[in-house]
């Protein structure tokens, strides 16, 4: 295992576990089935250049990314697989055909503005279309499917890649019928521009969770982020993914407090008998939650637990090390095999992947 220590928190990818969480969603789809992955958010906090690189060797199938931007970055470092672009803006419609990024087409103005723009340049665009199906965020909604269709045939310059749709909650068993209503939806919808199209777009609609619960529902393509990033949201296969992401840091300093003594802002960390404490070089700004102020938290420092005592500061954060026999420079575990994502999210009131897109760019990726 790499240590590097320039900064004193790293975050370790370890790629032969991305690709064995990828190989486990590939064998769970037909082999037809294409992969699409997530890489949106600096691939769930990963580092997108680095990982798309790896799905290119891999056999991923497409990439998707929520702004332009992100897509522009990728080719830029060579990336080649097809980009779809969630949630493009109308600004950017130079750049996304320079770069060669397919736009998702989510509303009639918007559809009309780029059929626009590609009429005037004369060029012909690859789109995908959202289809609203419950989400209600991005897409078109089933009332406005005649006003696309008219658009689909009006603008014979944007040829339609793929139509999806996303489902609002896959993971959550109690929103099983709702999905199943989503994906009945959608294939009604789906269906009917099929009919104005003189060629077969790609049709997909799950992601992880939905991978693992709607199997027949997989279609030409799903759509994988956090399982690959090695989280199991269903709880269903719980220990087939592996760790992708290990957050660690070191101890900056041991310090013996005598009781009575109080650490950090607002002396919030209590210590009415005393004890030893450790500081840490992990803060809010490198995405160490200030949530997991006051104990909410905890790290491992060989092996054992501390909590966290007082606030999470900038920069650094104190754990409780008792009797943890420790010295300045040990390594403290803050997420990884041992501790997973799911747990530390649940005390915090939050998803994994808000753990995960947290991390600064500051923090140190390190690749094996
Ligand atoms: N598809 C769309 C449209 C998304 O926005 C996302 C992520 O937010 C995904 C797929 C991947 O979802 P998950 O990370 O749960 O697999």
């Amino acid at each position: 295992r790499l240590q590097l220590r320039v900064h004193g928190t790293t975050l370790e990818i370890n790629l032969n576990a991305l690709t064995h969480n990828f190989n486990f969603y590939k064998r769970l789809v037909k082999p037809e089935t294409k992969m699409m992955v997530m890489v949106k958010a600096f691939a769930y906090g990963g580092g997108a250049a680095e990982i798309a690189n790896h799905l290119q060797t891999i056999g991923a199938d497409y990439l998707a990314v929520a702004f332009s931007d992100e897509g522009i970055s990728l080719r830029k470092q060579g990336i080649k697989l097809p980009i779809m672009v969630l949630n493009p803006v109308e600004e950017s419609f130079d750049l996304l055909r320079e770069y060669q990024l397919e736009p998702v087409v989510f509303s009639p103005e918007f559809f009309r503005k780029l059929g626009k723009y590609a009429q005037n340049h004369a060029v012909k665009l690859a789109i995908h279309l959202d289809l609203d199906t419950g989400m209600h965020r991005l897409g078109f909604e089933k009332q406005q499917l005649s006003e696309l269709k008219d658009l689909i045939c009006a603008f014979p310059e944007l040829r339609i890649a793929s139509l999806y749709t996303h489902l609002v909650g896959a993971d959550e068993e109690m929103h099983e019928e709702f999905s199943r209503l989503q994906l009945q939806e959608f294939t009604e919808m789906k269906t009917e521009i099929e009919a104005v199209l003189a060629y077969q777009p790609l049709i997909h609609a799950l992601n992880s969770a939905g991978i693992v619960h709607f199997p027949e529902f997989q279609m030409d393509m799903v759509r994988l982020g956090i399982g690959l990033y090695g989280v199991e949201v269903t709880g269903k296969h719980d220990s087939a993914l592996k760790a992708v992401s290990i957050l660690k840091t070191s101890v900056s300093q041991i310090k013996t407090l005598a009781p009575g003594a109080t650490v950090g802002y607002s002396r919030k960390g209590l210590l009415p008998e005393g004890g030893k404490i450790a500081t840490l070089a992990i803060g809010y700004a490198d995405g160490y939650d200030r949530r997991f102020s006051q104990g909410k938290g905890y790290v491992l420092i060989h092996g054992k637990k501390a909590p966290v005592i007082g606030n999470v500061c900038m920069d650094m954060v104190m754990v409780d090390v008792g009797a943890i026999e420790v010295k300045e420079g040990d390594e403290a575990i803050i997420y990884g095999e041992q501790i997973s994502l799911k747990e530390l999210a649940d005390r915090i009131g939050t998803i994994p992947y808000e753990l995960l897109t947290n991390i600064s760019t500051r923090v140190k990726r390190v690749y094996y």
